[in-house]
This record gives structure tokens, C-alpha cells and sequence, in this order.
């Protein structure tokens, strides 16, 4: 998938030509053609965790790209959480592709996502987990411990919102009554 600039959407391009990391493309959707530079790609060790077992394997990236610890890198659509970063200095919080030396990721398919049980004046905490792509939706109705509540607010990449809907792995808490 590429961003076309004449339909506004990322789109699928077919390759008409390609000369080194210079492409040529063009849209499936209004067949606009353009030419495009891939970015020369790195191999980098990375370590990952998924459940008790840690793999070690040669992953490849895009030169020049920012990696930044406690996000999320996506590979045959299943997220993996960075959960360290190392350059031969040592541990960084962020770092280019070039200067990693290793990556540690962990494997994030489900992911535990917090209840929040408001009952009158008191609250009651749940944890459940749920596959990282399910969504949450505000007024959504949900099934805990048999019983039925309604999604009052979510908080998501760092606020609460008292509408719209997120995907489980950017909701730290459900508040429901
Ligand atoms: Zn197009």
C-alpha cells in the first residue's frame, strides 16, 4: 500500500519499472504513475519474547527510521511491543534503525486491558484480556463476570474519552457501569 496523491488514500500500486531502490509505480485505483525511492534497508538482531520463549532473529528494517522504545512495530500484521533498545553504547529510549545494535520486542497478540466497575460510590477493578485488535466502543455493552454494563468512557493513548472507539492495544482502561 502507498499514498496516492490523486485518490487521498493509501492504495494498492502495481510496479511498472524498477531501477535499484528507484521504483516506478502506479495506482490500481485512477492509474496516476510516479516514481518512487526506497530507502536503503539494514539488518538488525532483534530478540523476541512471546509468552516463556525469546527467538533471536535478523529482522529488516528502512534506513533512517526512528525507533522508539514502548511502541509498537507491526510484522505480518501482529504488533510487537519495543521493549528495549540497545546501540553499542548501551540502552537508549529511542534510536535510528543504523545505530541498533539490538531490539528487544514482545510478541503482543492479547493484550490486558483494565475494567473499571463504577457502582454508585464504589468502584470495582477487573482485568481482562482481549486480542489486540478488538474494539472498544463508548456505549458499546460488555459481559463481565456474567453480568452486563455499558461503556461509559475509555482512556487511550494517554486521555479518557467519552466517546469514539480504539483498539484494545492503545486502551489502558474500560469504564463501564
Ligand atoms: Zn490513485
Amino acid at each position: 500500500m502507498e499514498y496516492c496523491e490523486v485518490c487521498e488514500e493509501e492504495t494498492e500500486h502495481y510496479i511498472i519499472k524498477q531501477r535499484g531502490r528507484q521504483f516506478l509505480i502506479q495506482c490500481s485505483e485512477c492509474g496516476n504513475i510516479k516514481t518512487v525511492v526506497v530507502d536503503k534497508e539494514i539488518d538488525i538482531v532483534t530478540l523476541v519474547s512471546d509468552g516463556e520463549t525469546t527467538l533471536k532473529k535478523i529482522a529488516r528494517f528502512p534506513q533512517n527510521q526512528e525507533i522508539v522504545k514502548d511502541t509498537y512495530l507491526f510484522f505480518d500484521e501482529i504488533p510487537y511491543l519495543i521493549t528495549k533498545i540497545e546501540t553499542k553504547n548501551g540502552p537508549v529510549n529511542k534510536a535510528f534503525t543504523q545505530d541498533i545494535w539490538r531490539l528487544w520486542l514482545k510478541k503482543s497478540e492479547y493484550v490486558q486491558i483494565r475494567f473499571v466497575i463504577v457502582m454508585g460510590d464504589t468502584l470495582k477493578k477487573r482485568y481482562l484480556v482481549e486480542r489486540f485488535d478488538r474494539v472498544f466502543t463508548v456505549g458499546e455493552s460488555v459481559v463481565i463476570d456474567g453480568q452486563r454494563y455499558r461503556i461509559t468512557s475509555i482512556f487511550a493513548q494517554g486521555r479518557r474519552h467519552r466517546k469514539g472507539s480504539f483498539e484494545a492495544l492503545y486502551v489502558s482502561t474500560v469504564y463501564v457501569k
